[in-house]
């Protein structure tokens, strides 16, 4: 199923999306990634979501790329007896470690290290800011606040305490739990909350031991202070504005969330923009017209991805949030302006041999009118340096590794075709012919471009650029071996 647009859309999964059926129609929608958050499902629950993406990306033999995203140290109230209650501005609320259900009147906070770190006047933020609660009075257990800004509260929302240093690891017993557990299950991509610092990543990584794919999620003002550093350790960025909004001034995310993309772009590694992208939808089938600019500013800045969160995961509109994304990406991707900004962005360092060939293969498809550019990868090392050019000839990149077609799910212009284990060169230009042909790309009438190593199976060997025609008849008489 051929898809007309480059950026990618990642789909947060949950109670309004948990069947076979609308897990599909999302799909089918336009999400290429499905996020599973680890901070809400149970085990059963996530394994049971990702035994279902694994049956429809069998049904309809496309690669689909799954996101395990840990919770880290992310503080969260517990549950309501009622689910939610309505905190109203300047009445009294408490926070305390009794097990009982919330009320109206208070909710548990598992975490008595914040009680010990909480003074009088600090605040505490919840559900990414939108709720305020200022401190009145606090104990080894327990906190009694003032609501300065009431909204509703639900189960399991986040608590941001943006005035006080709190002690917190960055893997908790839950998250190493949660990561092996996933690692075992099998996803593509593990993403880190509330990464602080480098070694954070590095010590994930080795836990995962090259079973997923590590993203960071920027949301700590100390992690946008070490971003190269972050970014050199790390597989893929996600540009967390929830939290990000909450630990910084709101008027700094902007500026971050473009300075990232064009780390990420020079790095080749995707980044995917996150949270409130279509907010309304939670309740309406309409997004705001601010929303809509929102997401095609991401996409005109060069995002990879863009995400929904409790749009698709609770929400009562996910197909029509993922329909509205595909829409916006369309259009934008369309538009000359963002050609325009695309390639003027466009100064990747060439260094190697696979740069040089990739910057070709575009520069000759372009002027050539040529369709597609395919490109044989196994680490997908060569199709991220082709999806960095961005060109405007759709990119099918083609390998026999499943976990790499499923981790470039997430990167942008990248379509992905399983191919067998290759020996001859002749061999891989007449699959690639093929998959152009059978994917809709191109017609026995157009050329291709198609990029490969030889000797093939060999990592970073990159060194073959050649122009083909997708009939096969003359493939065969054209090509020497
Ligand atoms: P994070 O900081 O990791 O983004 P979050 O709490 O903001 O965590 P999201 O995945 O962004 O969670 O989803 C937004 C909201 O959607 C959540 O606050 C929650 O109310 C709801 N939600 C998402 N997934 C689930 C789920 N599996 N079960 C229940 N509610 C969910
Ligand atoms: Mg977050
Ligand atoms: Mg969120």
């Amino acid at each position: 199923m051929r898809r007309h647009r480059n950026t990618k859309i990642v789909a947060t999964l949950g109670p309004a999306s948990e069947t076979y059926e609308m897990i599909r129609a999302l799909h089918e929608a336009g999400a290429d990634v499905f996020r599973l958050n680890m901070s809400h499902g149970q085990h059963d629950e996530i394994r049971e979501k990702h035994r279902i993406i694994r049956q429809i990306e069998k049904d309809l033999d496309t690669p689909i790329g799954i996101l395990a995203d840990l919770q880290g140290p992310k503080l969260r109230v517990g549950t309501f007896a009622n689910g939610s209650e309505e905190l109203i501005e300047g009445a009294a609320f408490r926070l305390d470690l009794d097990e009982a259900e919330g009320t109206l009147s208070r909710v548990r906070l598992p975490h008595p290290e914040i009680f010990a770190a909480l003074e009088v006047g600090a605040r505490l933020l919840v559900n990414d800011g939108k709720i305020s609660l200022k401190v009145t009075a606090c104990g080894a257990d327990f906190a009694d606040c003032e609501v300065l800004n009431g909204g509703t509260i639900s189960n399991r929302k986040g608590v941001n305490v943006p005035d006080v240093v709190l002690p917190l690891a960055a893997l908790s017993g839950k998250d190493r739990a949660d990561l092996e557990f996933v690692c075992q299950l099998g996803v593509d991509w593990l993403a880190l909350s509330f990464v602080q610092r480098p070694e954070d990543v590095t010590e994930a990584r080795a836990l995962a031991g090259g079973r997923a794919a590590i993203l960071s999620k920027i949301e700590k003002p100390s992690a946008v202070k070490c971003i190269d550093d972050i970014l050199a350790v790390s597989d893929g960025i996600m540009v967390a504005r929830g939290d990000l909004g909450v630990e910084l001034p709101v008027q700094n995310v902007p500026p971050i969330q473009k300075r990232i993309i064009r780390k990420c772009r020079a790095a080749a590694k995707p980044v995917i923009v996150a949270t409130q992208m279509l907010e309304s939808m939670i309740d309406s089938p309409m997004p705001t017209r601010a929303e809509v600019s929102d997401v095609a500013t991401a996409i005109y800045e060069g995002t990879d991805a863009i995400m929904l969160s409790a749009e698709s995961a609770a929400g009562s509109y996910p197909v029509e949030a993922v329909t509205t994304m595909t829409n916006v990406a369309s259009e934008v991707e369309n538009d000359e302006t963002y050609r325009e900004v695309i390639e003027a962005s466009r100064r990747p360092v060439r260094v190697t041999v696979a740069d040089g060939i990739v910057a070709a293969a575009r520069e000759i498809a372009e002027a050539a009118h040529i369709k597609v550019i395919c490109c044989f990868t196994q680490s997908g090392t060569t199709a991220l340096l082709t999806a960095r050019e961005k060109p405007r000839v759709p990119i099918i990149a083609m390998t026999s590794e499943r976990s790499t077609a499923r981790r470039l799910a997430l990167s942008w212009g990248i379509n992905c075709v399983m191919t067998s284990e290759l020996g001859r060169f002749k061999q891989a230009v007449i699959n690639a012919a093929r998959a152009a042909r059978s994917q809709g790309f191109a017609t026995k009438d157009d050329q291709i471009v198609v990029m490969a190593g030889v000797p093939f199976n060999v990592p970073g060997t990159t060194n073959i650029l050649r122009v083909a025609p997708c009939e096969e008849r003359l493939i065969y008489a054209s090509d020497p071996e």
